[in-house]
């Protein structure tokens, strides 16, 4: 039998905001007492609760590259949408899961996938942004500097090719650096939505969400400059900090 103590736990790495996952059993439990109904849920299994993590700065942090008002929107409305879908998907899926129906299972797939992509991303997004000249800005430095060099030819390379790929998403999306495991090297890589064009074995460590959201306001249709702009505000340490964990030994 499962404990609660089993199904605690804090998120880390690319998803900040703090995760509790609890057993069903204990979830039942608690709204018991609290008089709630939670029967359809039984046999469902454990159902994670997703939170909207703290920014680490003030809104008006990022300006002049990124103004408040767009940074407040895009945190507390369009990012606590995505937590607020991810939730209910996987409460649906839970459901359906108890009662063998799963006459929905993909619209709640497709649900569940795109708001925790989107989850995931701004999560990530926030993180590796900081104010410019305070932890924003400038070059990469010592082994992330090294494998940017090493992957792409150049920073300079590595920046062209990271600002074409933001400018020439398709639609609303992500541009991303990840890093593949299977040979050890950066990628980069274009997302459409917040979930399309994966390749599956590489692991987001520096992202620039391009949706008009996160620039229209300042930017209107000019995606470019915000993509030029946005480069002051880039924090790479926490980059560095990101791409640790996932280093594939050299052997
Ligand atoms: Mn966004």
């Amino acid at each position: 039998m499962s404990t609660r103590r089993d199904f605690l736990k804090v998120a880390g790495g690319l998803t900040a905001g703090a995760t509790l996952l609890v057993p069903v059993e204990t979830a039942l439990a608690a709204d018991a007492a609290a008089g709630a109904d939670a029967k359809a849920e039984v046999g469902g299994g454990a159902v994670t609760e997703h939170k909207l993590p703290e920014l680490s700065y003030a809104y008006d942090a990022l300006e002049p590259h990124i103004d408040a008002k767009t940074m407040e929107l895009h945190h507390d409305k369009h990012h606590a949408a995505y937590v607020k879908g991810l939730n209910e998907a996987e409460a649906a899926l839970a459901k359906a899961r108890a009662a063998n129906d799963f006459a929905s299972v993909q619209a709640l797939s497709k649900k569940a996938a795109f708001h925790g992509g989107g989850h995931a991303l701004h999560s990530l997004f926030w993180k590796v942004m900081a104010p410019a000249g305070k932890g924003g800005g400038g070059e990469p430095a010592g082994d992330l500097a090294a494998r940017i060099t090493r992957d792409f030819g150049s920073f300079a390379a590595f920046k062209a090719q990271f600002s074409a790929a933001a400018v020439a998403v398709e639609g609303s999306g992500w541009a991303l650096l990840t890093y593949r495991a299977e040979d050890d090297r950066l990628l980069v890589l274009q997302v459409e939505n917040h979930q399309k064009l994966s390749p599956w074995d590489a692991s987001p460590v520096l992202c620039l969400d391009v949706w008009e959201h996160a620039y229209y306001l300042n930017y209107q249709n000019k995606r470019a400059d915000y993509v030029g702009a946005w480069w002051n505000v880039v924090n790479w340490a926490q980059v560095q900090k990101n791409l640790e964990p996932l280093l594939k030994p050299r052997s």
